[in-house]
């Protein structure tokens, strides 16, 4: 990073105007240089740092975009309802939204999820049905149970973020052009896991574009997710096998998300949760960043893709949340051991295991 990035980096908090609300305070997040593990690749490794959104994640952008392209389009009005099926971030980005602009919130989410997440969704002032965690086929699986729900309701909407590509256009406008600028161009490879797919394919999409193709564009994938295999066997979609302990990413079909990039991507990585584990305590304990296992898999993919591009060579990915939302999990020793994990973690790294 040159001198003159990073001091901008330094005093944007200093320089920047004040931002309108909650809306005006989403995007523009930091880029950051991983300095440990750009010395040790001998690349450079940048993070986006999507945890700083107002509402803690990456989905904040998405969850703005989908709300501005459903007032645009006439579709939302004022007081009226936004439905969702997510099992996290999206629907707290939602809740946000909602609360800023005065529409309600609606959410059903699988109830597997954690009770923290359904508390922090209704404490934002959103409704939440926790229903049955059955497959995507499945006429009940929370996402059309979502869509039916908003299709009886007067001025209600079903954003619908797998298949709705205002989702991905959010990131080619915003989280793709802002990494093109914070690298002033120089950027050989850009690589992130998916959920929607709206942040691979609208930031990847925007990267490919402004560098005319120069800048490589992957997927990372963990274990039960049918994407690597996807990508790397050539369009080959197997059923879903395995699972993984990362939040918010893996897949088992090609949304209309991802599926405005999938053809154009240049390969795919596999990361096994060991590496995503580690990666999360190493991230703590060489840059002192507090991220989820999405963030930490996107780290271990952009190291091995630096590597496959060259020494010297720059790759971008996202650092899509903090560790807060997940900490009971992934900072305790006896969950860490249900899952076989707990022993992959180096000796030095144990002390940060505290729960
Ligand atoms: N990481 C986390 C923690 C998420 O919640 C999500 C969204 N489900 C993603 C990554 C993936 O983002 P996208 O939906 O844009 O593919």
């Amino acid at each position: 990073m040159s001198a003159a990035l990073r001091a901008r980096a330094f005093s944007r908090g200093f320089t920047s105007r004040a931002v309108d609300g909650f809306v005006g305070a989403v995007g523009n997040t930091p880029l950051i240089h991983l300095k440990k593990l750009s010395e040790k690749t001998g690349c450079t490794i940048l993070g986006k740092a999507e945890f700083q959104n107002p509402g803690g994640s990456v989905k904040d952008r998405a969850a703005l975009g989908v709300i501005q392209d459903a007032e645009k389009r006439g579709l939302l009005k004022p007081g009226g309802t936004v439905v969702e099926g997510t099992a996290g971030n999206t629907g707290i980005g939602l809740a946000h939204v909602c609360r800023s602009k005065g529409y309600k919130c609606v959410i059903f989410m699988p109830n597997t999820q954690s009770q923290e997440k359904i508390d922090l969704l209704r404490m934002l002032g959103a409704e939440v049905y926790p229903v049955p965690a059955v497959a995507y086929e499945n006429p009940k699986n929370y996402n059309h149970q979502a869509r039916d729900f908003a299709a009886q309701l007067p001025n209600a909407i079903w954003t619908d973020q797998f298949d709705n590509t205002a989702n991905a256009q959010a990131h080619y406008v915003s989280t793709g052009p802002e990494i093109w600028e914070q690298t002033r161009g120089k950027l050989d490879g850009f690589v992130c896991a998916t959920g929607t797919g709206g942040t691979l394919a609208g930031a990847g999409r925007a990267l490919k574009e402004k560098s005319g193709g120069r800048t490589q564009v992957w997927l990372a994938d963990p274990p039960g997710s049918v994407l690597y295999s996807y990508v790397t066997s050539g369009g080959k979609l197997n059923e879903r096998k395995g699972s993984s302990i990362t939040e918010g990413i893996g897949q088992g079909r090609i949304t209309n998300n991802l599926g405005t990039i999938v053809n154009d991507l240049s390969g795919a990585l596999h990361i096994p949760d060991e590496k995503s584990i580690e990666m999360i305590y190493d991230l703590l304990d060489t840059e002192g960043l507090y991220l989820g296992a999405s963030s930490a898999l996107n780290v271990v993919a952009a190291a091995e893709l630096a590597q496959k591009l060259g020494p010297g060579s720059t790759v971008a990915t996202i650092l899509c949340d903090g560790a807060y939302r997940y900490q009971s999990r992934l900072f305790s020793k006896a969950w860490l051991k249900t899952k076989g994990l707990y022993d992959v973690i180096p000796e030095h790294l144990k002390k940060y295991v505290v729960l």
